[in-house]
Order: C-alpha cells, then structure tokens, then sequence
C-alpha cells in the first residue's frame, strides 16, 4: 500500500550520471576517446560498449565517447580493427551536442 508521500526512487547509474552529467567520482581511469583521423566507423565499439555504460555514439559522421559515461572498462579496445581508442588524461566535458544526440537517440535504451 502507498501513502502518497513517499519519495521518487533516487535515480542511480547510467540515468544519473546523464542528469548530472558527472562521471561517478569511483572511477579512477581516465575515460577513453576516439581519433577521428583513425577512426573507420565500423560501429564494433559501439555493440561491445556495455549497455549500463552506454558511452559511445554514432554523432554526425563521427563515432564519439561521451567522457562522463566512459568507466574506462577496455571492453571497447579489443574490437577496434584499427587501435583508434586511447585513454583521455585530459579529457574535457562532453559538448552539448552530443548530450542531445544521447538523448535523441540513445541505442542503449
Ligand atoms: S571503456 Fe568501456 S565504458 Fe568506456 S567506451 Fe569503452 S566499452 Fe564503453
Ligand atoms: S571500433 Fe574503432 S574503428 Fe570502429 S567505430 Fe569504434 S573507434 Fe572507430
């Protein structure tokens, strides 16, 4: 039985971290990112990318990682037919736009 005043469920994961646009503060390794220059759009990174991750996307004619959702788990760096995945030490906030490209059409979903 509910009373009614009850809170919302605090959102957690990967829904979070897309409302706050935070990384979770546990992840140590830097996020990972995409040389374009390399990149041959293949799209395998994107099927290996765990879905409670989420953090790659196919974004105009370039495949990108959102930083704030990469944990840095590797899974995406054995399937790359052409080594253009590398640690991003100096990783910046991703720019709005791909936010809006997440949530306009977001394949982990
Ligand atoms: S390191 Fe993991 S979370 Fe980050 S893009 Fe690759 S598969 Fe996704
Ligand atoms: S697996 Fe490598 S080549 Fe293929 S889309 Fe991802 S980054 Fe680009």
């Amino acid at each position: 039985m509910t009373t009614g005043t009850e809170a919302a469920p605090r959102k957690t994961g990967r829904q979070l971290r897309i409302e706050t646009r935070e990384r979770n503060p546990v992840w140590k390794n830097p996020p990972l990112m995409i040389d374009m220059d390399e990149c041959i759009n293949c799209d395998a990174c994107l099927r290996a990318c765990p879905k409670p991750l989420g953090a790659i996307f196919n974004h105009s004619i370039d495949v990108i990682i959102i930083p704030e959702l990469c944990s840095a788990c590797d899974k995406c760096l054995p399937v790359c037919p052409v080594d253009c995945i590398h640690p991003d030490p100096d990783w910046k906030p991703a720019p709005d736009e791909w936010w809006e490209t997440q949530a306009e059409d977001d394949p982990y979903v």
